[in-house]
């Protein structure tokens, strides 16, 4: 990966975006973007959307990709008398990772820094000693000795994320919050770049970063019904099967850097899979197949049922960290891999089925 893409993964990964506050990040987003896509809008809901080009043939395909740019994050519920906050999650927590994290709260008058705080586990008796821990054993520690401190400085409804910066660890692999999906956000935005680079492709291509998959998916139902795309794929991250206590028989074999994740079943269009399978096989990329028997649980879910339904497929990478690789030293971890139809025919205007501009790689 080329230094100033990482910076730019590094960038987005820092910023703050908890589902439906996603301002900050779709900002980094759409600043990265505006440096080679023809437009770079947000609508109401604050999904950023690039457009690749602005001079594609009439009757050409619109291919959309898209990464949700939101993340997990905390709200706060209540301020308690003895100036400590009660929060709850926005989207899904295992409440065990946030015990003595330090947190960023997203208050009106600036970030404030604090920590998750539990009962103590010398205070704790008989079975509470075992079981796990719940959100509501937990809060948040600003340093204000009572809530009138508090209340001149945060007020409920405010969000919070973990603070904590990514790191690279050995072999090129990235622990950070966000990743999911941060890291497909970047990988979306990245193909265009590349395509920006090389020919320009027949279809008409587009990146969107999602906001508020985490909660309804909302975001990418009216991206789909405002560009009303002929392909859309959703990229997302999926449960890596190579770190302790996974097994593949649990959630399909995809190890750390095995390639993307290819999703086959009740929300994918096959014609769309099998065009994605056989372009990885001819440009001899990595990739593996995950089943889905009823939701995918991307963006790809609400894509296919907004509008007229769009020909549809969703590639998921192994996250529980990133890895992000290359084929080569230049190129980034997911790389445009074809663009159809072939220069040579990209004057004749015929149609295409399914037209696609088909990615694959590594992360
Ligand atoms: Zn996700």
């Amino acid at each position: 990966m080329r230094d100033e893409s990482r910076d730019f993964l590094f960038r987005l990964l820092e910023a703050a975006g908890p589902s439906n506050y996603e301002a900050e990040a779709a900002r980094v987003w759409r600043a990265e973007a505006e440096g080679f896509c023809a437009a770079v809008t947000a609508d109401v809901n604050g999904n950023a959307i690039a457009r690749l080009r602005d001079d594609a043939a009439e009757g050409a395909p619109k291919v959309l990709l898209t990464g949700h740019i939101d993340e997990i994050g905390l709200i706060v519920t209540h301020l308690n008398d003895n100036g400590t906050l009660a929060f709850r999650g926005i989207g899904g927590w295992d409440p065990q990772v946030l015990v003595g994290q330090r947190v960023r709260v997203l208050a009106r008058g600036g970030a404030l820094t604090g920590v998750v705080g539990r009962k103590a586990i010398h205070l704790l008796r008989g079975e509470d000693r075992d079981r796990a821990v719940k959100l509501e054993d937990l809060w948040i520690d600003l340093g204000f000795a009572k809530k009138e401190e508090t209340a001149g400085r945060v007020r409920v409804g405010d969000p919070a994320v973990i603070d904590a910066k990514p790191v690279l660890l050995e072999n090129g692999l990235i622990a950070s919050r966000a990743l999911d999906d941060r890291c497909c956000a970047f990988i979306a935005l990245e193909a265009l770049r590349l395509l920006a680079e090389g020919d320009a492709p027949y279809a008409d291509v587009y990146a969107a970063a999602t906001v508020q998959e985490e909660i309804t998916m909302r975001g990418a139902r009216t991206v789909a019904a405002a560009l009303a795309p002929d392909v859309a794929i959703a990229l997302d991250v999926t449960h890596a099967s190579d770190r302790p206590g996974v097994s593949a028989e649990e959630v399909g074999e995809h190890g750390c850097g095995s390639g993307a994740a290819i999703n086959r079943g009740s929300v994918s269009n096959e014609a769309l899979v099998d065009l994605l399978i056989a372009t990885a096989e001819r440009e001899g990329l990595a990739y593996t197949l995950e089943a889905a028997g009823g939701r995918s649980g991307t963006d790809a879910d609400a894509l296919v049922v907004t509008g007229k339904g769009w020909r549809a497929a969703s590639s998921r990478s192994p996250a529980a960290t990133c890895t992000p690789r290359s084929r080569s030293s230049a190129s980034p971890t997911w790389t445009p891999a074809a663009s159809w139809p072939p220069p040579s025919a990209r004057s004749a205007r015929r149609p295409i089925s399914p037209p696609l501009t088909v990615l694959s790689g590594e992360c």
